[in-house]
């Protein structure tokens, strides 16, 4: 762990002095690196998950820079702002969602009644009177990794009736340098065509991580543009008029206090782990028992794999590994099937049983890791990790 540790830290140096050559030659050992410690019986799956974890965050930097290498130059700066704002960044329809496709989260549902929906009902509108000036439409969402934050942003605007506009912030990132801010810009622009729209920034820490931690010059160019339109688009609502701007990050405590300031982003929401019913609602869905999903496979299983019994296994799984999980056990009876009839010429009557999802989960490493939910804790606390873990031992 020692030397994996030293490997990360000159990976994160090379990020940090921008030397993308070097932090590619550190990626890949950390990943070769990593791939054996998950593959090796030995090793504790606490480390196992921390392997994985940091696997994901290199490989996803190595698949950042294939795809900047690819990606066509843009023949001048011209043509590359040009781009920005050519590209239709609002999706064509508005999403055939609302928000009855959320499982359970309750306490977050109440919070979009509160800050969005009955913000924007005249049946509300005396009590809203009494209490608040301003309506914020600006909204972040924060929590782990693929507990359905961009999923519950498409009910959104399915319920509203908004068009919306998903940024992946890799979108507006370094390879046409210098455009990042254009292309921010350009977004805001072509919202204004819409009397009702959400844009949606996923992962905002990658432009809005804390100013004075960042040395680059157009990050924190990106970061100005965003800031001053997000102010004048909000600003700029009239009646009838519904703009809406939700930003993503999955690292809350790095982002800059300007993001959080000044009217900006003051709704807050953190989006936790689905609970019981959540898992519940999660699992009928990708065992195909949920009647309301159209042309669905209903997934034999053993009498005793009830949804109940699936939802307490998976008590500390996100939404995604959820999906993850469902998918591998459906292939285990699937994968049985198919053997037998290629050595008998005839099918078998099989389905998911206990041992299908035990093994499965055994195998499968949760892509979230009990730090990450104590950083978690530890912001909503308005602690550090390191406060809060010295509160912990009191
Ligand atoms: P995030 O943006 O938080 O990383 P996503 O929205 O991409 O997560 O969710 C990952 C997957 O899990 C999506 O397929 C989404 O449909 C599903 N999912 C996660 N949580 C929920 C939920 N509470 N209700 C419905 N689907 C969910």
């Amino acid at each position: 762990m020692q030397t994996f540790k030293r490997y990360l830290a000159i990976y994160n140096q090379k990020r940090q002095e921008n030397d993308l050559e070097g932090a590619k030659e550190y990626a890949q050992i950390i990943l070769q690196y990593a791939n054996k410690e998950v593959q090796n019986p030995n090793v504790a799956d606490v480390y196992k998950s921390e392997f994985v974890q940091n696997a994901k965050i290199v490989k996803k930097f190595l698949d950042d820079l294939e795809k900047i290498k690819n990606a066509p130059a843009p023949a001048t700066k011209q043509s590359a702002s040009e781009d920005a704002s050519k590209t239709d960044w609002f999706a064509a329809d508005i999403p055939n969602l609302s928000m009855k496709d959320v499982a359970g989260l309750q306490e977050v549902k109440d919070a979009l009644l509160v800050n969005v929906f009955a913000a924007l009902s005249p049946k509300y509108a005396p009590i809203y009177r009494k209490y608040r000036k301003d309506i914020g439409l600006q909204i972040l969402l924060y929590g782990p990794p693929g507990t359905g934050k961009t999923h519950l942003v498409k009910c959104l605007a399915g319920q509203l009736g908004c068009k919306i506009a998903v940024v992946q912030i890799k979108d507006v990132m370094a390879n046409l340098v210098g455009d990042g801010a254009k292309v921010i810009h350009a977004i805001f622009e072509q919202a204004k065509k819409y009397d009702k729209c959400i844009i949606f920034f996923d992962e905002i820490d990658a432009i809005a991580a804390s100013r004075e931690d960042d040395e680059s010059r157009h990050t924190k160019e990106q970061l100005t543009t965003l800031l001053t339109n997000m102010d004048g688009f909000t600003a700029g609502t009239k009646e009838n008029q519904i703009r809406i701007i939700v930003a993503a990050t999955n690292r809350p405590w790095i982002l800059d206090s300007a993001v959080k300031r000044g009217g900006r982003f003051e709704t807050q929401i953190y989006i936790p782990l689905p609970d019981m019913e959540a898992r519940r609602k999660l699992i009928s869905i990708y065992l195909g028992k949920d009647e309301s999903i159209k042309d669905r496979l209903d997934i034999p299983c053993a009498p005793d794999v009830t949804i109940d019994w699936v939802a307490k296994k998976t008590e500390g799984y996100a939404g995604a590994d959820i999906k993850a999980i469902c998918k591998q056990v459906i292939n285990r009876p699937l994968e049985r099937e198919v053997k037998y009839f290629s050595a008998h010429g005839t099918t078998k009557d099989d389905c998911v049983t206990r041992d299908d999802v035990e093994e499965v989960l055994r195998k499968y490493i949760n892509s979230i890791t009990d730090e990450m939910l104590m950083s978690f804790d530890a912001y909503s606390k308005n602690m550090t990790l390191m406060e809060y873990l010295a509160h912990l031992k009191k």
